[in-house]
């Protein structure tokens, strides 16, 4: 297994762990039950939301999907038509809150 993402919050992991999911790469989501008793233990890397990878020959595709969320996440701020229901999402919206399509950039209106 490899370590591949930490996550903003389990929300966060959980969404890049599904992209990942839907491009048929293995992996999983540990630490985000930890999470939940932030404010009780000091916030370190032991208790974020890491995404982990089942197989590690899928590492670089993993990462630039990642990449592409990121880049997406930090830079994208214009409104988008969701390609699955044509639904309007605001630009801080990685996926589609109406079906749950994800953001891609042919969403542009
Ligand atoms: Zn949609």
């Amino acid at each position: 297994m490899v370590k591949i993402y930490i996550g903003e919050s389990p929300v966060d992991a959980h969404i890049v762990c599904g992209l990942l999911n839907t491009d048929h790469i293995d992996c999983e989501v540990r630490g985000d039950a930890l999470f939940s008793i932030q404010g009780e233990v000091p916030f370190d890397d032991s208790t974020a939301p890491y995404i982990w990878l089942n197989e590690p020959s899928q590492y670089v595709k993993a990462k630039r999907i990642i990449k592409e969320f990121v880049t997406h996440k930090t830079r994208h701020k214009a409104d988008w038509h969701c390609i699955q229901c044509g639904e309007l999402n605001e630009g801080n919206f990685v996926i589609c809150w109406q079906c749950g399509e994800p953001y891609t950039p042919n969403s542009v209106t």
